[in-house]
């Protein structure tokens, strides 16, 4: 809103994500702001705040970290850390009195979600969980569509996340450390069929099955490659979900209704996302230009719902328990899969 000096975001941790797509994002906001830095690596993060005008004073380390409580300029923190340390962070950012924006996967345990929404509240600041794609235009569409009851009940709705890792890159090698990640391609790509299957139904799942497949590539020693899951839901749904790191790029949600079916396809990518319903002969794709879907970035606009919570205390559409949830079933399919066992909800 006009008037309000725009929200300072520190942002923890300069990895491939940060730089690629959260930093230049703050270009396209309307109320959100670049102030910090927060890394290990001081030479990096002193050309990344050359870059993007961020005063050397508002660069910090992982030790100094907590002087953000000094920093006026800085609102909240937004943490793009390796998923096992976004707990820890959140909490010492909640402690020195600062909003939390956290990447997904929120923590690696249901009780480091508890511990954050627990610090969030002792604080009485927001926690919010970098799930983009309920910023993303074509979801937001697709989203109004099924609600509106255009494709009637839904009945099964089946997602894949898969691509191929590189562990010669730093970001693919403490991903298949389970220290670090808290689990493999379920953690990192299937959490957003996870994630997907539960805002496409409305519905969270009351049994939990799932299949883990064998791999021999001593990469996936201490974590998962190829998991596959079912959720049944008491409406009489079912949901499907399976995540690879070795299977190429995709990221595809079907959705089979009683009137009609519909695909997002990509349903999860950065830009250009589809979605497509087919009755019979006739296909409709909600990407078309002639539908007038706003170009809309949903990093920016995920950035800037942050602060337009906390100016109207319009409900947030990424919390703490959202994020808590996910991990939540996350962990019942890695027991349902350890145990060959359906695990209730
Ligand atoms: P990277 O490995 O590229 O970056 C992680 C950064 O964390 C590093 O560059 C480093 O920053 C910092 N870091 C601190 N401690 C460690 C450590 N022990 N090992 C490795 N890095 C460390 O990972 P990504 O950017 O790909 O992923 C970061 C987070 O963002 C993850 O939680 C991931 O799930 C999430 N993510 C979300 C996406 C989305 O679409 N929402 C897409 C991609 C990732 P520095 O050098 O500054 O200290």
């Amino acid at each position: 809103p006009e008037g309000r000096r725009p929200f300072g975001y520190a942002i923890v941790g300069l990895g491939k994500y940060a730089i690629n797509q959260i930093l230049p994002a703050f270009g396209e906001c309307q109320h959100a702001r670049l102030a910090g830095l927060v890394s290990g690596d001081p030479q990096k993060a002193r050309k990344v705040a050359s870059a993007y005008g961020v005063p050397e004073k508002n660069i910090y380390s992982y030790d100094n970290f907590d002087d953000i409580r000094n920093n006026p300029e800085i609102d909240a923190v937004y943490i793009i850390l390796p998923n096992a340390l976004h707990a820890d962070f959140a909490v010492r950012a909640f402690r020195a009195g600062k909003h939390v924006m956290c990447e997904k996967p929120m923590a690696t345990s249901v009780e480091d979600c508890q511990r954050m929404i627990d610090a969030a509240r002792r604080a009485s600041k927001q926690l919010m969980i970098g799930y983009r794609c309920h910023f993303d235009p074509i979801t937001q569409s697709a989203l109004q569509t099924i609600r509106a009851g255009k494709l009637g009940k839904l009945r099964v709705v089946t997602t894949e996340n898969t691509d191929v890792l590189s562990i010669d890159d730093p970001s693919g090698q403490w991903r298949v450390k389970r220290s670090l990640s808290g689990g493999g391609s379920l953690m990192d790509l299937g959490i957003y069929g996870v994630n997907g299957a539960r805002y496409l139904l409305n519905e969270d799942p009351i049994e939990v099955s799932a299949i883990r497949a064998e791999s021999s590539n001593p990469v996936f020693h201490e974590v998962e490659d190829i998991i596959s899951w079912t959720f049944r839901y008491r409406s009489g749904a079912l949901a499907h979900g399976n995540s690879s790191f070795t299977a190429a790029a995709t990221s595809r949600f079907g959705i089979q209704a009683e009137k009609l079916s519909g695909t997002l396809n990509p349903a999860t990518g950065y830009y250009n996302n589809r979605f497509e319903t087919v009755a019979g002969e006739e296909t409709h794709v909600l990407s078309d230009p002639m539908f007038q879907i706003p170009a809309l970035n949903q990093f920016s606009a995920q950035l800037d719902h942050l602060p337009d919570v906390l100016g109207s205390g319009k409900p947030s559409l990424a919390t703490g328990e959202e994020g808590m949830q996910d991990i939540r079933l996350i962990q019942a399919i890695y027991q349902s899969a350890a145990t060959r066992r359906p695990v209730s909800t």
